[in-house]
């Protein structure tokens, strides 16, 4: 799939901005603080309405301006795309897809897959779970519209019933709807483990080879699934899942009314990386863990191509600069084959992935 053309007004600091990206590999130049990052998170923000960095799509907003616009050129699937989003401020985001309005985010990684990696991604090893979570999110996400679902709705049973956990004792009538709860969370967090489960499985195929070429043989890269501890096996159907959890839940009632906080559910999931048989977390050196990230999102850029027969878009944002030479050829070497946006700061010339440049100055393209 290809970015043919993206246009922005009010994201963040750009009033606008029109660009039109080659198939192959895109160089975004740029000083400190241009909008290089603006424009990677516009990209990916089509294809999944979430920004890496920013928790409210006010934040994508323009200061002072109370509308923001995105409209992506793409074509996928043998087909071209128009993507489009607007924010408001105080109001909910409006996506469209050739000028239909999407009722789920999901709908937009139907036309438009995108995989960012970027420095903060050396949180995916060293911070704790929610960090790892939230990569399988996104990336699930992206493929998976029914995931996306059910993974919103797990969100909102999961504040209702903290609330319900926290006002419990003041408010005793708000127990009569626990059981409630509890039964529909283990339902949907049974569909969530499952496509977790699934999705890790094919990660966990996919990454090693990549770090075991990325060091020369030397690492050995092993991914595994975390989740509640009553589900024995996490590829089982929903409805064994559905009985483990709910087993869970109910050792746990009497722990999570004394705590007032949710302790069941795959709310705590994790993937746990290890580097040659050591937890990656506690023991990876700086070189393994950019590494270890950098093969996590490699790896699933292959599972998007298999998935979907067409290579996701590749954003990279200023990491390049980070690796040594033998590592940058990796890099170079194993991405050919579709499309990428790269940026790197203007004096940094060691990027010669060769195909379109572009220069960015205070929000806007001036080469
Ligand atoms: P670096 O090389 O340091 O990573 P960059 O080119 O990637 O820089 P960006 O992260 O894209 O820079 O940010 C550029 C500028 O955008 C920053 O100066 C920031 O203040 C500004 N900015 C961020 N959000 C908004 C917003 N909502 N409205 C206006 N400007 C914003
Ligand atoms: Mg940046």
């Amino acid at each position: 799939m290809t970015l043919h053309k993206l246009e922005l007004d009010f994201f963040r600091n750009y009033v606008h901005l029109e660009a039109e990206f080659a198939p192959g590999v895109n160089v975004i130049l740029g000083e400190n603080a241009q909008g290089k990052t603006n424009l990677l998170e516009a990209a990916a923000y089509l294809s999944s309405a979430r920004s890496h960095r920013a928790r409210y799509d006010r934040e994508l907003v323009q200061f002072g301006v109370d509308h923001a616009f995105l409209k992506g050129e793409i074509s996928s699937r043998g087909r071209d795309f128009t993507q489009e989003a607007r924010l408001h401020r105080g109001e909910r985001r409006q996506l469209f897809s050739n000028g239909v309005k999407l009722k789920t985010a999901g709908e937009l990684g139907e036309v438009l897959n995108t995989i960012l990696f970027c420095p903060e991604d050396l949180s995916l090893i060293r911070a704790g779970a929610a960090e790892r979570r939230r990569f399988l999110d996104d990336a699930i996400c992206q493929l998976r519209p029914k995931y996306a679902a059910a993974l919103s709705e797990y969100k909102r049973l999961y504040e209702q019933k903290t609330r319900i956990l926290r006002d419990w004792e003041e408010y005793p009538s708000l127990l009569d709807t626990l059981d409630d709860f509890n039964l529909r969370m283990a339902q949907v967090g049974a569909v969530v483990i499952h496509y977790r489960a699934y999705f890790v499985k094919r990660l966990a195929a996919l990454a090693p080879p990549i770090q075991s070429d990325f060091s020369g043989g030397r690492e050995k890269l092993t991914l595994r699934y975390e989740t509640v501890s009553t589900v024995t096996d996490p590829e089982a159907p929903a409805k064994v899942l559905l009985e483990e959890l709910l087993d869970h839940q109910q050792s746990h009632r009497r722990a999570e009314l004394d705590s007032r906080q949710c302790l069941s559910g795959p709310h705590k999931d994790d993937l746990a990386i290890e580097i040659d048989g050591q937890v990656a977390r506690q023991f990876a050196s700086q070189g393994q863990t950019r590494t270890a990230a950098l093969s996590l999102k490699l790896a699933c850029r292959e599972l998007f191509q298999e998935d979907r027969e067409e290579w996701p878009v590749l954003l990279l944002d200023d990491v390049l600069s980070e690796l040594d030479a033998r590592r940058q050829s990796f890099v170079l070497e194993r991405i050919r084959g579709g499309q990428v946006l790269i940026t790197c700061c203007e004096d940094d010339k060691k990027v010669t992935g060769g195909g379109k440049r572009f220069l960015i100055q205070g929000g806007r393209l001036v080469g």
